[in-house]
């Protein structure tokens, strides 16, 4: 249980980067009060793919057989040609195995690393993590942070030493700080649709697939769903014509999927879902005794899975600069946190989702062939296919932070 080390972090949001901060707060011996403003853990399909460096955060935190029992093990991930139905290349995590003992990515959905931590969290001494309580104000002097919360009609205050806004991409504490949230956001937008319709037996599909088509790029991945039965996830872009209402209707999606493989059917779709696609990073991740962090501080497009992963990167190196803060550093430390997180989500987040996106998209006839090409390549190269998963993995990105002071 929590050692006695002092000092309160109140952390707005109860998404993934909120409970793993607050977890990682309270074994530290925090005390800890985890303020989340939806009334019901969201169970929307979002973030699943969850790398080896994150595995590695997770086991230090305790829960990783847990986490991983939850999921579903993904050794491999593999792009496609969607105009052929043809492989191009197949990664294989085992390659890892001199740098990570997580020698494949978890699929575990976003909305079970959640309910699995709201009770630990709960369990240490005066640590608390409630639903449907949410922040509105935030307050700050040399000596404490003020937060104004709101539960059903009422308000009112908690002091705290520190806040994390873990608050999502909408942050009501970065918006109150008056911190821009620079980048775009793409015309198009994304649309999940969730089916129980088995990829890997029609097509020969692994747990993660990136297909690269002429006409329009698709993700295609398997979760493990609630019931352990497994679902599948397709994402593709939406179309230019179609509003959001007609891009859910019923012959849209079976359009779609019928695009991805002809024996699929409307019956077996059990799930519908659109998300706006930002690349955003915020100019401050740090003002005084207030920190930002996971998508709160950045957002990208999920191309390659790697939002929630920085987000819980983010609130490891959160929690160190926390107990360097009880400890009495100077400013330039704690602003260490925004060196390492903002530089490392523009090298590695920013910068490969983007490129993900770019392969997918590729339009061009020659280009498309270059890009497709050079998958192969890294295929075939040991040495190119590992520096490829060292980066995808953000293997190369926790090495990286330590370089950074
Ligand atoms: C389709 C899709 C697929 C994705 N797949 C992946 C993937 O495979 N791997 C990956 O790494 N990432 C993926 N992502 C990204 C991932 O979902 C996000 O990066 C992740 O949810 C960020 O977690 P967070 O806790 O920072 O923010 P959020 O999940 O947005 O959580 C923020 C929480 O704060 C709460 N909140 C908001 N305002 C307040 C307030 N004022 N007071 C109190 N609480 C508040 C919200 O209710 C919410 O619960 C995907 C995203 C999408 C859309």
């Amino acid at each position: 249980m929590a050692m006695a080390g002092g000092g309160h972090v109140v952390i707005s949001g109860g998404g993934p980067t909120g409970v793993v901060a607050a977890l990682a707060c309270a074994q530290r011996g925090f005390r800890v009060t985890l303020l989340e403003s939806a009334r019901e853990i969201d169970d929307n399909p979002r973030a699943a793919t969850t790398h080896p460096s994150t595995l590695e955060y997770i086991d230090r935190l305790g829960f990783a057989d847990e986490f991983i029992a939850k999921g579903l093990v993904c050794r491999y991930f593999q792009f496609w040609d969607r105009d052929t139905q043809t492989r191009v290349a197949q990664f294989d995590h085992e390659i890892l195995r001199d740098e990570t003992k997580f020698t494949f990515a978890v699929q575990t959905e976003q909305h079970k690393l959640v309910q699995m931590l709201l009770p630990k969290i709960a369990a240490f001494p005066g640590c608390t993590a409630e639903l449907g309580a949410e922040v509105v104000g935030a307050v700050q002097d040399a000596g404490k942070v003020t937060v104004t919360v709101r539960r059903g009609g009422e308000l009112s205050d908690i002091d705290c030493d520190w806040l994390v806004a873990a608050d999502g991409g909408r942050s009501t504490i970065r918006k109150l700080l008056d911190i821009p949230f620079e980048g775009f956001t793409f015309p198009e937008r994304f649309t999940v649709l969730t089916t129980v319709h088995d990829f890997e037996r029609s097509l020969g599909c692994c747990y993660r697939n990136y297909l690269a088509g002429s006409e329009e790029w698709a993700m295609i991945f398997k979760v493990a769903g609630d019931d352990m039965k497994g679902r599948w996830r397709a994402v593709m872009p939406t179309r230019e014509s179609e509003s959001d209402e007609q891009a859910l209707a019923d012959d849209s999606v079976i359009g779609r999927m019928l695009g991805l493989d002809r024996s699929c059917t409307l019956d077996d779709v059990v799930h519908r879902k659109i998300y706006n696609v930002h690349q955003r990073i915020a100019a401050k991740f740090r003002v005084g005794r207030i920190y930002l962090a996971g998508d709160a501080s950045h957002l990208n497009n999920p191309i390659g899975g790697l939002g929630l992963n920085c987000g819980i990167h983010d609130a490891m190196e959160l929690v160190d600069t926390l107990e360097a803060a009880r400890a009495g550093a100077g400013e330039d430390r704690l602003d260490r946190y925004e060196r390492r997180r903002r530089t490392l989500n523009a090298e590695f987040i920013q910068e490969q989702t983007i490129n993900n996106k770019k392969r997918l998209e590729e339009k061009d006839p020659a280009a498309r062939q270059r890009r497709l090409d050079e998958l192969r390549a890294t295929e075939a190269d040991p040495a190119k296919q590992k520096a490829f998963l060292m980066r995808s993995s953000l293997i190369a990105s926790v090495r990286r932070a330590a370089t950074i002071d």
